[in-house]
């Protein structure tokens, strides 16, 4: 009998698995395919590899002519993915103590019983983190094309001379930029008036400028109606506005959205609750069925590598100690790696006060101004103690830089704690320095006893 069966071994599997592991607890750990997941083999991972690559070409060729070798990169591409799958593979799990097992169907039968293949295993607990698989729309002629997704982009041989990119969301965006930059002319369509529509319209209309300057052809409130293959070209019928228009390409890459992988898992004869959204669970992770919880993709409502492993070990802790805690997704970060990478920390709340944004621009970063043309734009938002709320950061690096703030904020150190820190110059992160002054000065003058002098003289 094991204490925890954990079905899929993407990100939020395996640290759910080593989790419990750490915890001392007996762990089989079961999937379809190979340890790793979505991450390491179809997202996270070889979609940065790849941006990588397009960085360092499109640096090279503003100062030089190049010879680009799509297949080579492809190659590059898929070392890192092996790379990053030799730290997650059966061997390691064995040799950590975590049991694998792989299988066609897997199945529970029973809340304490789990069918991998022909074999039924026992265990007290079972996590659910089977993740999620491409939409993939009901377009007319789609199902007769050879059509791409995340799933198989990373295993092209080379890159297509042309691509369409269905889907204006953080996929397709960062495919569009990185994939013009290797030398494929990029198609990006998108149903909504713009791109990244869950993103701030200010800073996203800088990032599609960036992109639009850099080749990619952006087709906003651009509905896909039908689309068909002759002779290695494909041809998408689309409605700009109302508008018919064909585009055509070598390749057709669908990046729409994403659904929860919940089917043959035996889940409606158990009566465990899921929707179209995925499974249901509560602020403890824990599904209808009492000892089955649920993390990862395939609970949401965060679909990123970090949220799932956030949830993996909250689940497990939930399950083995005695204390309970709920999930609070108030201090999450994301990046989404364009060039300028964009990142967020904090969430909205309309019923906040006294909050007061601290924006930062170009001129603000010398270390942004040693590079020709970068984009460098930050805004911070604070209540009157100064305490860090919501933050978004479009800059090269963002993703690094964010992390700062985003260690503050967890930390409870207000923004004007920052306002001593040295930092070297010129770097990115001295612009935490000026924003700490600006924040200590600000809390300053809201001091009561500072008022009243300022009052009374
Ligand atoms: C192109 C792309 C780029 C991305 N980039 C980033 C990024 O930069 N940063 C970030 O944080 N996130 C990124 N993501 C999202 C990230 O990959 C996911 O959030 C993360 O992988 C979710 O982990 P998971 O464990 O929930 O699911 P997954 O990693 O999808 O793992 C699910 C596992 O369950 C298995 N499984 C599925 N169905 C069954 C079944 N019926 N029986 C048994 N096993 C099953 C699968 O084989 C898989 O191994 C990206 C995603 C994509 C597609």
């Amino acid at each position: 009998m094991y204490d925890l069966i954990v079905i899929g071994a993407g990100a939020g599997g395996l640290t759910s698995a080593y989790t419990a592991n750490g915890l001392g607890k007996k762990v089989l750990l079961v999937d379809k395919g190979l340890p790793g997941g979505t991450c390491t083999w179809s997202g996270c991972m070889p979609s940065k590899a790849l941006i990588n690559i397009a960085k360092d070409v499109y640096a090279a060729k503003k100062y030089s002519s190049i010879d680009l070798d799509t297949a080579k990169v492809m190659r590059d591409v898929r070392d890192v993915i092996e790379e990053v799958y030799s730290h997650e593979s059966p061997e390691i799990l064995t040799n950590d103590g975590i049991t694998f097992r792989k299988g066609e169907l897997i199945k529970i039968i029973t809340p304490k019983i789990v069918l991998v293949d022909e074999v039924e295993y026992q265990g007290k607990n079972i996590i659910i983190s089977t993740g999620t698989s491409p939409f993939i729309p009901p377009l007319e002629g789609l199902d007769k094309i050879n059509y791409l997704t995340n799933q198989n982009l990373f295993q092209l041989e080379k890159l297509p001379k042309s691509m369409i990119i269905l889907g204006g969301g953080a996929i397709g965006i960062e495919m569009a930029q990185c994939l013009n930059r290797l030398e494929t002319k990029v198609h990006l369509i998108e149903r909504s008036s713009r791109i990244f529509i869950r993103e701030s319209e200010e800073l996203v209309d800088i990032l599609s400028k960036t992109l639009i300057k850099e080749g990619v052809n952006i087709h906003a409130n651009t509905t896909a109606v039908s689309v068909s293959q002759d002779d290695g070209v494909i041809s998408l019928n689309v409605e700009t506005n109302g508008v018919p228009k064909t585009i055509k390409a070598e390749a057709l890459l669908v990046s729409i959205g994403r659904v929860p992988n919940v089917t043959n898992l035996g889940l409606d004869e158990l009566g465990l609750k899921y929707n179209r959204k995925g499974i249901e669970v509560d602020d403890h992770l824990r599904t209808n069925i009492h000892n089955i919880y649920g993390v990862g993709d395939v609970v949401g409502p965060y679909q990123f590598s970090h949220t799932a492993n956030y949830q993996g070990i909250l689940a497990v802790k939930n399950i083995f100690l005695p204390l309970k805690k709920k999930v609070d997704y108030s201090d999450i970060s994301w990046c989404t790696f364009t060039s300028p990478e964009l990142a967020s920390r904090g969430l909205p709340d309309p019923k906040r006060k006294e909050t007061k944004i601290y924006s930062y621009g170009r001129s603000d970063s010398d270390r942004t101004m040693t590079k020709k043309g970068d984009i460098f734009e930050m805004r911070v938002e604070t209540n009157h103690k100064k305490e860090i709320l919501e933050v978004k950061i479009l800059a090269e690096r963002a993703g690094e830089l964010i992390s700062s703030l985003q260690i503050a904020a967890v930390n409870n150190l207000t923004l004007d704690k920052l306002s001593p820190v040295i930092f070297p110059h010129p770097s990115y992160s001295e612009i935490f320095g000026a924003l700490g002054k600006k924040a200590y000065v600000d809390k300053l003058l809201h001091n009561p006893i500072i008022q009243l002098i300022k009052k009374t003289t």
